[in-house]
């Protein structure tokens, strides 16, 4: 009979593991166990099991041989399938890449690894991580847990409803506007963006890659500083990843007394799109804060209207040159052809076969705004929306520590509910692609419930490579659950 196992925290998990010899692998079997009685969620596109059993025996034995254990020993993680994992398929929920296997490890992978941690999976996502439910996947889409007949958020979904779930400890996804902390919102979990560059992006699959980085999804706020203070830091193969030093987060989490300035966008709080029982929670919450000391003032932020269509150009300019790569010549699918198909023909047939509908939408919006007669009118206006979008939050983050704001401005929707409205679909990412466009750390915490049964969570942003305070604000914010 398998024993007895739940998990609250990588910290309680390591206390666990001082007194059972064979806890790894009991807990991976109580993953196991739970990740093939939720098969009907759809969060795994493939499940380690040998390799993960295998690992364990080798881990408790390290432990048994008295040899020095990794900050991450036996920690259970599943990874999104964007992200590189050696010798394992990689497809990014497409069918172009059903059948690619990954040739070097994501440095991300590498440093989970060297900390002893167990890779027990590969999530379900978006294709190529473009969407907002996870309903673009080419393997089905996957459930939300709360409520099956919704959706999970997107575009890391499987990653989020993995932690929903508990069916692995942490998990990895990529946020490029908004989908680690849009899902996080969706199912109930934490949900973390660093800063652009705070991560390497070696070894992600790119979208769009000056927004483009991996994130964390985590039970609590601990796990998620443990898992930056790992992730983070400058890497030879990615001269985007920051040289700037990685502080020991963990170390300074707990900071109760500290009182913070907050702003929150006046315009952003008053959206007509967002749902007045969310409005109404975080203006309760703002209050309660208010009542412990901190301050938080309502400033003015006119840009709001163009933060979607801004990102939507500058992401389906860089999505369409990314995924030129996929062409049907070097790997990937490569469709059937006759006699009479050429080279062009050729890539034709693969693309269309090979891309669905929505990343193909998204490439010829982007070959669009990138095309010789529209350059200037879209992609270098959104261009500069965007150094003001810049400006103006380093403006406010001066005289702040973070803002807040939602994360959705509705709680998770109906599988189908949306998909025959893109702009309807996009629309919904208004709170969550600011700080990719602009490059700042954000999280979703989980703090709120709704009336339908529903949880949903706050967004909170700080300056640049400031998580240290993100994470010690969300600390105290989740103290104060309501
Ligand atoms: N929903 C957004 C989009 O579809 C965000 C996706 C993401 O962060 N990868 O582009």
């Amino acid at each position: 009979m398998q024993e007895l196992f739940s998990f609250t925290s990588i910290k309680e998990y390591h206390t666990y593991l001082n007194s059972h010899q064979d806890g790894c692998k009991i807990a991976v079997e109580h993953f196991l166990n739970c990740i093939e009685s939720s098969k009907h969620l759809n969060a795994f596109l493939e499940v380690y099991t040998e390799e993960a059993r295998q690992r364990a025996a080798e881990l408790d034995n390290k432990r048994k041989s008295g040899a020095a254990i990794g900050k991450l020993h036996g920690v259970v993680i599943a990874l999104k399938d964007v992200i590189s994992y050696k010798g394992h398929h990689l497809s990014a929920s497409s069918k172009i890449l059903e059948d690619f296997t990954a040739i070097y490890n994501a440095t991300a992978v590498d440093r989970l690894l060297e900390e002893d941690a167990i890779i027990i999976g590969r999530n379900n996502c978006d294709e190529f991580a473009m969407g907002s439910s996870n309903e673009n996947s080419a393997f089905g889409p996957v459930r939300n847990a709360i409520d099956q007949s919704r959706v999970p958020g997107g575009s890391s979904g499987g990653s989020a409803v993995a932690i929903q779930a508990g069916l692995s400890m942490i998990s990895l996804g990529s946020d490029t506007g908004g989908s680690v902390r849009q899902p996080a919102d969706f199912c109930g979990v934490v949900g973390l963006k660093p800063t652009y560059g705070r991560i390497s992006r070696y070894g992600l699959i790119a979208y769009a890659s000056s927004f483009d980085q991996i994130g964390i999804f985590a039970h609590n706020v601990d796990d998620t500083a443990l898992l930056l203070e790992i992730l983070a830091g400058p890497d030879k193969y990615d001269s985007t990843a920051s040289e700037q030093p990685v502080p020991v987060y963990t170390a300074s989490l707990n900071n109760p007394d500290k009182k913070y300035r907050i702003a929150y966008f006046k315009q952003a709080l008053e959206n007509p799109a967002l749902d007045k029982e969310i409005a109404g929670s975080i203006q309760d919450f703002i209050e309660k804060l208010r009542s412990e000391g901190h301050i938080i003032e309502a400033v003015d932020f006119d840009l709001l209207p163009f933060i979607v269509p801004t990102y939507y150009i500058l992401t389906t300019a860089e999505a369409s040159s990314n995924l030129s790569r996929f062409d049907g010549v070097k790997y990937g699918y490569r469709a059937a052809l006759t006699k009479d198909d050429d080279l062009n023909s050729m890539y034709k047939k693969t693309r269309s076969q090979g891309f669905g509908k929505e990343v193909q939408r998204r490439i010829l919006l982007g070959t669009f705004v990138l095309s010789a007669g529209y350059y200037d009118a879209y992609f270098t206006k959104a261009q500069q929306v965007r150094r003001m979008l810049c400006d103006q939050t380093k403006q406010i983050l001066k005289s702040y520590d973070a803002i807040i704001s939602p994360t959705v401005p509705t709680t998770a929707f109906k599988i189908g509910e949306k998909s025959d409205d893109p702009i309807e679909m996009f629309l919904a990412d208004i709170y969550t692609v600011y700080a990719n466009l602009v490059g700042i750390p954000g999280i979703s915490i989980p703090l709120f419930k709704h009336s339908n049964g529903l949880p949903f969570g706050l967004q909170v942003m700080t300056s640049h490579f400031d998580e240290l305070s993100l994470l010690a604000l969300s600390k105290t914010m989740m103290q104060l659950k309501p």
